[in-house]
């Protein structure tokens, strides 16, 4: 028999999900609205603080396509964006017919280098196309050099719209990810620190925005007894039944983080002896979720990063090659980039291990046996 399937990030609920699931069937509020999508945008709201506004929608991908469009980007504008990230950083720009410029990465956080960032805004300001927005990405929940990249930003006068998607809970000096830039977008995908099963948020630093974005979720209904249009609008809210396992999940987020910080720990501990792996630490200051735990692997006598994810599928366990940056994807290699290689020699040598919340120790152990298994018959 097989060995029990380890996944890389699997849902993991907290218990009280289904109370608020049920006060929903109880109440008839099985709808695009209701208490629970309120009382879901309350709690992130006061869980990330400070002065921010809440949206809650049907995906992460739906934030960033409605804080694109609060931003005026349109056809032909340049939107400057991290290449090392999931798609659904860059799709919402081609969605709004914008051209993508992308970034690469540096080593300390892996998120969007602040010198290339430099070289990719002069380069479009040269075009006469000063970018319309920047997205810095706190990838596997390490927070981004935003204290820098907010000065670039601001030096220029272009916008921040934070991919906060893998970094709910993350912060730097105790100011939350998603709280950085001008938007921001978190997601509930069922992979994701906390899940609705699908869904997402928008974060708005003005009430205004917040309040247009909910315009532009709900079809741009004019406030009119029948419907009224003057603008194009997108269904993009969450629903009232979803809201309500976030805001289980809400409850449960904290012991997440710990749990899988937990994870991180014990295969930082687990593969010290193994010179050829290394973990990204945490910069002074900066606080990860740990969302995944990743591990660099300097090749050498014919292992890499390759040759461990097959052997841990070998063993029913599941890992994944870090992001392949945009920049390399067949549908995104037309557009420009900015940067060198760390981004590609990342996506090379990096591998993403089972992260889930709700791993056990035994689990944990036969991840860590089964690469220590490979070094040792080498
Ligand atoms: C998951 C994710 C998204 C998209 O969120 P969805 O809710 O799946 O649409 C965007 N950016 C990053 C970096 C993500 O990991």
């Amino acid at each position: 028999m097989q060995n029990k399937k380890i996944w890389l990030s699997s849902p993991h609920m907290g218990g009280g999900e289904q109370k608020y699931v049920q006060e929903a069937f109880d109440s008839n509020w099985v709808a695009p609205l209701g208490p629970n999508v309120k009382g879901f945008e309350n709690d992130l709201q006061s869980y990330l603080g400070g002065d921010v506004h809440l949206t809650a929608l049907s995906s992460g991908t739906a934030a960033i396509h409605l804080a694109l469009k609060l931003l005026g980007v349109e056809q032909g504008d340049h939107v400057i964006c991290q290449s090392m990230t999931f798609s659904a950083s860059a799709n919402p720009i081609i969605y709004a017919n914008a051209t993508p410029v992308f970034v690469d990465s540096e080593r300390l956080t892996w998120n969007m280098c602040p010198d290339a960032l430099e070289k990719a805004i002069s380069a479009s300001h040269r075009k006469g196309k000063l970018p319309k927005a920047i997205i810095p990405v706190h990838l596997y929940g390490m927070p981004a050099q935003m204290t820098v990249i907010n000065e670039i930003a601001d030096h220029w006068g272009i916008p921040i719209l934070e991919d906060a998607a893998e970094a709910l809970g993350s912060h730097i000096q105790h100011r939350n990810c998603g709280t950085f830039g001008k938007f921001a977008c978190l997601s509930f995908n069922g992979n994701k620190i906390i899940t609705t099963s699908g869904g997402g948020a928008l974060v708005s630093s003005t009430r205004e925005d917040a309040n247009k974005a909910l315009f532009l979720a709900t079809q741009a209904r004019e406030d009119q007894p029948h419907y009224e249009h003057r603008e194009i609008g997108y269904n993009y809210r969450l629903s009232n039944v979803l809201a309500g396992i976030g805001r289980g999940q809400m409850e449960a987020l904290d012991a997440h983080v710990a749990a899988r910080r937990a994870n991180w720990a014990f295969y930082k501990d687990a593969l010290q002896d193994i010179s050829e792996i290394s973990m990204l630490e945490e910069p002074d200051g900066y606080f990860s979720n740990r969302w995944l735990s990743c591990i660099l692997v300097r090749p050498s006598s014919g292992l890499n990063r390759e040759t461990i994810r097959l052997a841990l599928s070998e063993e029913n366990i599941e890992s994944r090659p870090l992001w392949k940056p945009m920049h390399l994807q067949p549908i995104f290699q037309q557009y420009p980039f900015y940067g060198e290689n760390i981004a590609e020699s990342l996506f090379q040598n990096g591998l993403c291990l089972p992260s889930g919340s709700n791993l056990t120790g035994e689990d944990l152990t036969r991840v860590v046996a089964c690469i220590k298994k490979l070094y040792q018959s080498n």
